[in-house]
């Protein structure tokens, strides 16, 4: 057995197995969804040790390696029964603490407060000594978990010279497709759509003699519709001929250009000529 083993893999090793438990227990989650809400997340301490349990019993006790470990061909090379059974306690006993008391959404009994201040402090003072260790482990390269580093076990790789094989194939076409995608994203929105159809209408000829409309007073009803959004106009704007638009769709359309030709009469439109619809008095 070799016993140099890369750092990467053994942080991905510990990675992978918060991975397989989080399918796990999304699976749980899913199969639960037909029952009573609140019944699940009221136990979801418990079900998350249990998984753990049987995760760590099922991988460690049995293979002297745990799921991660096994993907990335690392294994415990020094690991006792006892060892063995402890590091599956010390996966799950503290997590399910955590998860039980320390959660700020979970209920706590006044009579155990005293004890969720220790348990609360304990956790942080865990966890600095977890960062600690993760330099450590930076420095020396072995027993990235602080558990580990306790029970004093190391993995060891299984096969030797086991190269790290990384495809960046699927890496490159990702990254490809990235950047695909933000020329998609900051492109598009700066073509001119209402510009490009105003463009394409004027070389379609328009039905009627557009003089004939000129002044025409405009007239709005119960049918009267806005000619680009079809729809009854909203904040009633126009600007010449005698058609209804709605302020946003005529707007857009000077936004996008100075005038534009009714897309009903094809008289030309100009931005300046642009006014409130109002009903005049007698009406
Ligand atoms: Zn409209
Ligand atoms: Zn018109």
């Amino acid at each position: 057995m070799s016993s140099y083993i890369s750092r990467v893999n053994q942080l991905d090793a510990g990675k992978l197995d918060d991975e397989i438990f989080k399918i796990f227990s999304s699976k749980i989650l899913e199969s639960s969804q037909f029952f009573t809400p609140g019944v699940i997340e009221a136990w979801s301490p418990e079900i998350n040790a249990s998984l753990r349990t049987v995760i760590w019993v099922w991988t460690l006790l049995r293979g002297k390696s745990t799921v991660g470990q096994k993907l990335l061909n690392l294994i415990y090379a020094d690991l006792t029964k006892n060892k063995a059974a402890l590091l599956v306690i010390l996966s799950v006993v503290p997590q399910y603490l955590e998860e039980k008391f320390l959660d700020p959404n979970r209920f706590v009994s006044p009579r155990l407060r005293p004890f969720v201040k220790y348990l609360d402090m304990a956790s942080t003072v865990v966890n600095a000594v977890s960062f600690i260790n993760l330099l450590i482990f930076l420095h020396r390269g072995t027993q990235p978990l602080l558990k580990e580093r306790l029970l004093g076990i190391r993995s060891c790789n299984v096969t030797h010279h086991v190269s790290r094989d990384i495809g960046y194939s699927f890496m490159i076409r990702e990254l490809l497709w990235h950047g695909l995608i933000t020329v998609f994203g900051t492109g598009l929105p700066m073509i001119n759509y209402h510009y490009l159809k105003q463009l394409f209408r004027k070389f379609i000829s328009f039905p009627g003699d557009p003089k004939a409309v000129i002044n025409k007073t405009p007239k709005m009803d119960l049918s009267t519709q806005c000619p680009y959004c079809e729809l009854s106009p909203i904040l009633p704007r126009h600007a010449g001929c005698s058609h209804i638009y709605c302020y946003y769709c005529m707007q857009a359309h000077f936004t996008a250009a100075d005038s534009f030709n009714c897309l009903v009469c094809g008289y030309e439109l100009n931005r300046e000529n642009m006014k409130v619809f109002t009903v005049s008095p007698g009406i």
